[in-house]
């Protein structure tokens, strides 16, 4: 098996909704082994995790961790013995149904030990709790689950709320009844039937755990060498699939040559989703049945695709306590995807979208509402908006519109050559922060301190900004 790529990107496009952002006191999980079982006409999963740490745990230590609130915990062993734990009840917001099992336990071995095993089997109703687009359940359409962030189905060592972490999953077994096919995030080692179920075996090493996703419906499968798709068995989605593949493999290789470099991976999944099922996740991205359907006839599903596709591509690794953690998570491929599109589609395209955007922007600052009359959430400015505001704010205001609309002005100011420069500089950091941002503008935009601050720091939007001044 050859080292998988380093899968860090993760996310999604649905809203996490809770204030700051804290430190995680529980010891720190490095490595998952999971054997799970899905039945989806029972809304049921049930299995084992083997859980290694990085320090270990030891005696006399209490050891905390956290599933689904429907789920619950048949036994817990280390070093071989089993140890007594208590459950209870507590709210999560990092979590779709919002409540969560917090289970307990005193390490009682008579060693210090670096793994535990958890057996734990329950159900996943659907929850409208925290957002209505939180698709994550279990049912007779499948297995719709995220992970830490979303849906906790396997044992999540982090309280609520504090920053994410990079975990292994060194072998991971999933199994579902053979008409269903699973997709997990990384490497697919293996697939086969076994029994009457499809069982396949999976591996993803250095993934942020936020960014992990297991998703299994009824799909067929076009696979052809990296990159593979997943769509429902009707004729509508069969006959998108083919060209869903063929954008989505041109599209990776552009974000491949111009963004982030080395963020191609081994392997790709593209799946199609029920409502609200528009992810990214590592090298998995979920597509919304009706955006799949009409993908080559509405533009909207392209854009979806290379969003999704871009943000991979675009996620410089940046602390969620950061004040442009939004601004590069979510800000960022919302207008990367467009200037990689407008290598396919022309300058002329991204003008116009451009165009569109600042229109709506000043619009919506004006009103304080959408095109569809809804309620908008308070202006700020970029560096204002918290990780935790992101589902707030993104497809909506300020984050896509604003950020975009700053790379533009970056772009005419600096010059074709300079602007080339500076993205390529942007995309070969390996870490981001607010002023490390700011520094690169002012290294390929001297003198332009005044203008950056009112950008990030302001919600001014002065004549001189204006697209028709710019060019
Ligand atoms: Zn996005």
């Amino acid at each position: 098996m050859t080292t998988p790529t380093l899968l860090v990107a993760f996310f999604v496009c649905a809203g996490l909704v809770s204030p700051g952002v804290v430190a995680n006191q529980l010891p720190k999980a490095t490595n998952y082994e999971l054997d799970i079982t899905f039945e989806p006409e029972q809304r049921r999963l049930s299995g084992m995790a083997r859980v290694t740490f990085a320090e270990p745990l030891s005696v006399g230590d209490t050891i905390r961790f956290y599933l689904h609130g429907e789920i619950s915990v048949d036994s817990i062993k280390q070093s071989g013995v089993i140890v007594e734990a208590s459950t209870r009840k507590v709210f999560y917001h990092y979590s779709y149904s919002m409540i969560a099992n917090q289970i307990e336990f005193v390490h009682a071995g008579t060693d210090d030990s670096l793994a535990m095993d958890v057996f734990y089997s329950g159900l996943f109703n659907r929850s409208a709790a925290r957002s209505p687009s939180d698709y994550m359940r279990i049912d007779s359409d499948g297995v719709l689950l995220r992970s830490y962030g979303y849906s906790l189905w396997f044992p999540i060592f982090l309280q609520d709320r504090s920053s994410s972490q990079r975990v292994d999953f060194s072998r991971v077994s999933l199994r579902v009844p053979s008409d269903y096919r699973c997709v997990f995030v990384g490497t697919k080692e293996t697939e086969r039937l076994v029994n009457g179920h499809a069982v396949s075996i999976w591996s993803a090493y250095g993934i942020d755990i936020m960014a992990v996703q297991c998703t299994a419906q009824r799909w067929e499968v076009l696979s052809e060498g990296w990159l593979s798709v997943y769509h429902l068995p009707d004729s509508a989605s069969r006959d998108r699939a083919a060209a869903i593949r063929d954008f989505a493999e041109s599209f990776h290789n552009r974000c491949d040559e111009r963004l982030i470099r080395g963020r191609l991976p081994q392997q790709a999944f593209i799946m199609e989703m029920p409502e609200f099922g528009d992810i990214s996740s590592a090298n998995v991205t979920g597509i919304s049945s009706s955006l799949w359907r009409e993908f080559g006839h509405n533009p909207y599903s392209m854009f979806t695709l290379a969003h999704e596709i871009a943000h991979s591509y675009v996620h410089v690794p940046i602390d969620h306590s950061d004040p442009l953690a939004a601004f590069v998570i979510e800000g960022f491929p919302s207008y990367f995807d467009d200037l990689v599109l407008a290598d396919i589609l022309g300058e002329a395209w991204l003008r116009s979208k451009l165009d569109a955007l600042e229109e709506s922007y000043l619009s919506k600052r004006t009103t304080g509402l959408d095109r569809y009359g809804r309620k908008l959430p308070p202006e700020k400015c970029l560096d204002q908006i918290g990780f935790d505001e992101i589902g707030t704010y993104k497809d909506r205001f300020i984050l896509t519109d604003r950020t975009s609309l700053l790379f533009n002005y970056l772009r005419v100011k600096m010059g074709a050559d300079t602007y080339a420069a500076f993205e390529r500089a942007l995309f070969d950091y390996d870490r981001l922060s607010d002023q490390r941002f700011r520094n690169l503008v002012l290294t390929y935009l001297p003198g332009a301190d005044n203008d950056l601050h009112i950008w990030l720091s302001t919600t001014e939007y002065p004549e001189r900004f204006k697209l028709s001044n710019l060019r």
